[in-house]
């Protein structure tokens, strides 16, 4: 199938600058922006309003049928998130949600349920989806696909001063601990696990500020807009 924009995939573990890196993106290709980590945050949030157990893998397949899942665009470029017609961004913005989605996102109907919509977001392109599998099973025809690294220590470092900014406090060593624990369940799950999409361009942040990371991913943006013609 050919877009007239391209699906731009960008995958990688937690707090790798995913979520700032596509923001940016989005905005400045005038693209919509997608996170879909904020729908397992959704899966788990509902889970937990309604006083299902993480751990019951099949309370928590049965609900994702009953679950109106969807975003509410902002004037900003973003998302928030919406559970059942309710804005719920600021709710599944804490480390018990990171922990319940890191749970919920590895019982294969949850995945199988919010498939269908990831796909149906990102079909018409012109779109910047950011999650652990978009290159591998959401898109695996993405034109352009990104797999975002960095250090575990960096990430908690990034990670710790984003949500302070938002007046939540947390132990630097304690999330950090939690960073490699979502690390290690992401990578090992059976379905879907966190892994590069081989034809995706692997980038290390670590050392990296967002202009630099940002202008790599329009390089590659560009250069699937405009193959590279034959001359005779
Ligand atoms: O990206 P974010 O940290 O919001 O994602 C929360 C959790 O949701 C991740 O740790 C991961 O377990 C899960 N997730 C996933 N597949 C995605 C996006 C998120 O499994 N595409």
């Amino acid at each position: 199938m050919t877009r007239p924009r391209p699906v731009i995939a960008i995958d990688g573990p937690a707090g790798v600058g995913k979520s700032t890196t596509s923001r940016e993106l989005a905005r400045r290709l005038g693209y919509t922006l997608v996170d879909t980590g904020a729908l397992y945050r959704g899966v788990a949030l509902a889970a937990r309003d309604r006083g299902v157990s993480w751990d019951d893998e099949a309370a928590v397949v049965a609900l994702c049928d009953q679950l109106e899942l969807g975003f509410a665009s902002q004037e900003d470029g973003t998302a928030r998130l919406l559970l059942d017609g309710r804005d719920r961004g600021d709710d599944i913005r804490t480390p018990e949600m990171s922990s319940g989605a890191s749970q919920v996102s590895a019982y294969p109907g949850v995945r199988r349920a919010l498939l269908g919509i990831q796909r149906q977001l990102g079909e018409q392109g012109g779109v910047v989806l950011e999650g652990r599998d978009i290159g591998t099973v959401v898109f695996p025809d993405a034109e352009v696909k990104l797999f975002l690294t960095a250090s575990a220590e960096e990430r908690a470092r990034r990670r710790v001063k984003d949500l302070e900014s938002r007046g939540i406090v947390v132990d630097h060593d304690e999330l950090l601990a939690q960073i490699r624990a979502r690390d290690e369940a992401d990578s090992t799950r059976a379905i879907a696990p966190l892994r590069p999409a081989e034809d995706a361009v692997i980038l290390d942040s670590t050392s990296l500020d967002l202009e630099a990371v940002v202008r790599h991913v329009l390089e590659l943006v560009e250069s699937c807009r405009s193959p590279a013609i034959d001359t005779p």
